[in-house]
Protein backbone atom coordinates (compact mmCIF):
# COMPACT_ATOMS: atom_id res chain seq x y z
CA UNK A 1 0.00 0.00 0.00
CA UNK A 2 3.02 2.33 0.49
CA UNK A 3 3.16 2.60 -3.69
CA UNK A 4 0.27 5.10 -3.05
CA UNK A 5 2.12 7.01 -0.95
CA UNK A 6 5.16 7.11 -3.27
CA UNK A 7 2.63 7.92 -5.99
CA UNK A 8 1.72 11.02 -4.14
CA UNK A 9 5.09 12.26 -3.29
CA UNK A 10 6.19 11.32 -6.90
CA UNK A 11 3.07 13.65 -7.72
CA UNK A 12 3.92 16.31 -5.41
CA UNK A 13 7.85 16.51 -6.60
CA UNK A 14 6.30 17.33 -10.01
CA UNK A 15 4.00 19.71 -9.52
CA UNK A 16 6.38 21.92 -7.33
CA UNK A 17 9.08 21.34 -10.36
CA UNK A 18 6.14 22.44 -12.27
CA UNK A 19 5.94 25.58 -10.31
CA UNK A 20 9.22 26.61 -9.95
CA UNK A 21 9.77 26.71 -13.49
CA UNK A 22 6.90 29.35 -14.07
CA UNK A 23 8.25 31.74 -11.22
CA UNK A 24 7.87 34.41 -13.89
CA UNK A 25 5.61 37.16 -14.86
CA UNK A 26 5.23 35.32 -17.98
CA UNK A 27 4.62 31.65 -16.51
CA UNK A 28 2.60 32.83 -13.04
CA UNK A 29 -0.81 33.26 -14.42
CA UNK A 30 -0.69 29.56 -15.46
CA UNK A 31 0.24 28.70 -12.31
CA UNK A 32 -3.20 30.92 -10.89
CA UNK A 33 -4.87 28.64 -13.25
CA UNK A 34 -4.20 25.77 -12.66
CA UNK A 35 -4.40 26.11 -8.73
CA UNK A 36 -7.82 28.30 -9.19
CA UNK A 37 -6.62 31.19 -7.51
CA UNK A 38 -7.53 34.20 -8.46
CA UNK A 39 -5.78 36.06 -11.18
CA UNK A 40 -3.94 39.02 -9.67
CA UNK A 41 -1.29 40.83 -12.19
CA UNK A 42 2.42 40.32 -10.96
CA UNK A 43 3.84 43.89 -10.18
CA UNK A 44 7.26 45.19 -11.91
CA UNK A 45 8.86 43.48 -8.98
CA UNK A 46 7.94 39.92 -10.48
CA UNK A 47 6.66 37.24 -8.25
CA UNK A 48 7.26 37.31 -4.87
CA UNK A 49 8.17 34.64 -1.94
CA UNK A 50 4.20 35.76 -0.85
CA UNK A 51 3.17 34.70 -4.63
CA UNK A 52 4.96 31.38 -3.96
CA UNK A 53 3.76 30.97 -0.44
CA UNK A 54 0.21 31.23 -1.71
CA UNK A 55 0.63 29.03 -4.67
CA UNK A 56 1.92 26.14 -2.37
CA UNK A 57 -0.35 26.12 0.13
CA UNK A 58 -2.73 25.02 -1.92
CA UNK A 59 -0.75 22.68 -3.51
CA UNK A 60 0.38 21.43 -0.14
CA UNK A 61 -3.53 21.18 0.61
CA UNK A 62 -4.49 19.23 -2.47
CA UNK A 63 -1.73 16.63 -1.17
CA UNK A 64 -3.08 16.91 2.02
CA UNK A 65 -6.28 15.66 0.91
CA UNK A 66 -5.04 12.50 -1.12
CA UNK A 67 -3.33 12.16 2.41
CA UNK A 68 -5.91 12.19 4.84
CA UNK A 69 -7.99 9.50 2.39
CA UNK A 70 -4.76 6.94 2.18
CA UNK A 71 -3.05 7.82 5.65
CA UNK A 72 -4.69 4.52 7.34
CA UNK A 73 -3.55 2.59 4.64
CA UNK A 74 0.31 3.26 5.06
CA UNK A 75 3.02 3.11 7.50
CA UNK A 76 2.47 5.93 9.93
CA UNK A 77 5.58 7.07 10.90
CA UNK A 78 5.53 7.79 6.74
CA UNK A 79 1.75 9.83 6.61
CA UNK A 80 3.78 11.73 9.58
CA UNK A 81 6.90 12.46 7.56
CA UNK A 82 4.68 14.09 4.51
CA UNK A 83 2.21 15.59 7.23
CA UNK A 84 4.94 17.47 8.48
CA UNK A 85 6.62 17.97 5.00
CA UNK A 86 3.71 19.49 3.96
CA UNK A 87 2.83 21.97 6.24
CA UNK A 88 6.35 23.18 6.03
CA UNK A 89 6.19 23.22 2.49
CA UNK A 90 5.20 26.82 1.54
CA UNK A 91 7.19 28.36 4.01
CA UNK A 92 10.20 26.40 2.60
CA UNK A 93 9.42 26.85 -1.07
CA UNK A 94 8.81 31.04 -0.32
CA UNK A 95 12.39 30.97 1.05
CA UNK A 96 13.77 29.27 -1.66
CA UNK A 97 12.38 31.47 -4.22
CA UNK A 98 14.01 34.32 -1.63
CA UNK A 99 17.33 33.08 -1.71
CA UNK A 100 16.71 32.48 -5.86
CA UNK A 101 15.36 36.19 -6.17
CA UNK A 102 17.43 37.74 -4.05
CA UNK A 103 14.75 39.19 -2.59
CA UNK A 104 15.57 40.77 1.00
CA UNK A 105 14.84 38.84 4.24
CA UNK A 106 11.77 40.70 6.17
CA UNK A 107 9.69 41.04 2.90
CA UNK A 108 9.11 36.81 3.36
CA UNK A 109 7.69 36.57 6.40
CA UNK A 110 4.38 37.88 7.20
CA UNK A 111 5.11 37.16 10.77
CA UNK A 112 6.91 35.04 13.23
CA UNK A 113 4.32 31.82 12.98
CA UNK A 114 5.69 31.61 9.14
CA UNK A 115 9.15 31.79 9.24
CA UNK A 116 11.05 29.00 8.12
CA UNK A 117 13.53 28.94 11.02
CA UNK A 118 10.40 28.91 13.83
CA UNK A 119 9.10 25.80 12.42
CA UNK A 120 12.56 24.41 12.38
CA UNK A 121 12.87 24.92 15.73
CA UNK A 122 9.52 23.62 16.53
CA UNK A 123 10.75 20.26 14.74
CA UNK A 124 14.11 20.25 16.46
CA UNK A 125 13.31 20.99 19.86
CA UNK A 126 9.68 18.98 20.44
CA UNK A 127 9.09 16.37 18.23
CA UNK A 128 5.41 16.41 19.39
CA UNK A 129 4.34 19.57 18.06
CA UNK A 130 1.53 19.08 15.76
CA UNK A 131 1.16 21.42 12.97
CA UNK A 132 -1.62 20.83 10.87
CA UNK A 133 -3.05 22.46 7.42
CA UNK A 134 -5.77 24.10 6.57
CA UNK A 135 -8.40 22.51 4.24
CA UNK A 136 -9.58 25.73 2.80
CA UNK A 137 -6.69 27.83 1.92
CA UNK A 138 -3.63 25.40 3.25
CA UNK A 139 -2.12 27.95 5.74
CA UNK A 140 -0.53 25.55 8.25
CA UNK A 141 -1.31 25.86 12.06
CA UNK A 142 -0.36 24.82 15.40
CA UNK A 143 -2.76 22.56 16.71
CA UNK A 144 -3.88 24.40 19.73
CA UNK A 145 -7.13 24.37 21.22
CA UNK A 146 -9.43 23.96 18.27
CA UNK A 147 -9.49 22.72 14.19
CA UNK A 148 -10.12 25.75 12.79
CA UNK A 149 -8.01 28.07 10.74
CA UNK A 150 -6.79 30.90 12.21
CA UNK A 151 -6.74 32.77 9.13
CA UNK A 152 -9.75 31.89 7.02
CA UNK A 153 -11.84 30.24 9.64
CA UNK A 154 -11.47 26.54 7.34
CA UNK A 155 -11.74 23.34 9.07
CA UNK A 156 -7.97 21.82 9.55
CA UNK A 157 -7.00 18.22 8.25
CA UNK A 158 -6.63 15.97 10.49
CA UNK A 159 -3.56 13.07 11.06
CA UNK A 160 -4.00 9.78 12.08
CA UNK A 161 -2.16 10.23 15.19
CA UNK A 162 -4.80 13.19 16.59
CA UNK A 163 -7.81 10.92 16.05
CA UNK A 164 -9.54 9.59 19.18
ZN1 LIG B 1 -7.54 28.61 6.23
Amino acid sequence: MSAELEELERALEGELEWIRARRTKAGWPEVQARLGMEKKPIAFGGVTPEHVRAAVRLLARNAALRLEELQHRVERARASALWDRLARLADEEAERHRQASGARLGQVFANAAENVDFWKSQWDGAKNVLVLLCKTCGAPQERTRDYRCGYCGGELFRRQEEEP
